[in-house]
């Protein structure tokens, strides 16, 4: 087993937002991940699995937080990390913690998408395991965070709020919520501006997961939200002074858009995804 001590991250209650907001909000605090996001969950099942089937090097295109993790856990395992980005989208601080542990970055000109392709292609050779959120074993890995949330509220809450980058956090909790037979109302949150927002993380213009999370949010009898960068950096103003939480600007989204999310006195987890220190500009 690959790991660097991932998941089991703090369940803390919000007292201050929550009377802001009129609800009972707790926040589920991923920055405690060893790399300083969500990503290290499915990662390290993704790489265990990965070292299982014999690989040399792992493959990722990535806006910066699969990068660090991905690079993280290869070196944990003695594998090569090949992590392709679009050039100048990944915020410094999570390129500078794949060199750190020995990650190799390669530069696209475009998009994610383009990254992407890119990744994939590399993922074919022999002894090469693409890692991105389409590997099934991340999803396996992430759904782990609602296990958490069932156990340390025992059961879910009535509303999950979370960014909605390509959707595959959004998936695993819906499939994690789905195996206790209690599913939350969904809300994910989108950049209005997907192609430039500021909130790097969820910089993605074409999410790959688009059909099962809109499946999986309508059978929940929740819904897709856009908010645009000023609501997810005042957001992220508002946890940093009210409770004492510096995330990323994407990990925000949710807090930005709980006043369409969630009802009087509703019970609400929102998903803080990755820690501040890694999107500084
Ligand atoms: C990856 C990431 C997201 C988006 O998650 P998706 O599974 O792509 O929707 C949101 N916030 C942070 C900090 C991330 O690293």
């Amino acid at each position: 087993m690959i790991t660097l001590g991932e998941g089991n991250t703090p369940l803390l209650r919000a007292p201050r937002l929550s009377e802001r907001f009129g609800v009972e909000l707790w926040l589920k605090w991923e920055a405690a991940n060893p790399t300083g996001s969500f990503k290290d969950r499915g990662m390290a099942v993704a790489v265990t699995h990965a070292v299982e089937e014999g690989a040399h090097t792992l493959v990722c295109a990535s806006t910066g937080n699969t990068a660090a993790s991905c690079a993280a856990y290869a070196a944990r395992a003695g594998l090569r990390a090949v992590i392709v980005v679009a050039a100048g989208a990944a915020a410094g601080p999570k390129l500078l913690q794949v060199r750190a542990v020995g990650g190799e970055v390669v530069e696209v000109e475009g998009t994610f998408s383009d990254a992407f392709s890119h990744a994939e292609e590399l993922g074919l050779q022999e002894g090469h395991v693409l890692v991105n959120s389409t590997n099934p074993d991340r999803i396996e890995g992430q759904k782990t965070a609602a296990l958490e949330i069932v156990e340390q509220l025992g059961g879910a809450p009535d509303v999950l709020t979370l960014p909605y980058g390509g959707g595959g956090n959004t998936k695993a909790y819906a499939r994690g919520f789905g195996e206790r037979g209690t599913l939350p109302r969904l809300h994910p949150v989108q950049a209005a501006e997907r192609a430039t927002t500021v909130a790097s993380a969820i910089r993605i213009v074409e999410p790959v997961h688009r059909a099962e999370l809109e499946q999986a949010v309508a059978d929940s009898g929740g819904a897709v939200h856009t908010v645009d960068d000023d609501a997810m950096v005042e957001a992220r103003r508002l946890l940093g002074r009210e409770e004492g939480l510096f995330c990323e600007p994407a990990s925000a989204a949710g807090i930005a858009a709980l006043p369409e999310s969630a009802g009087a006195g509703e019970r609400v987890v929102c998903v803080i995804t990755g820690h501040g220190l890694k999107d500084p500009a």
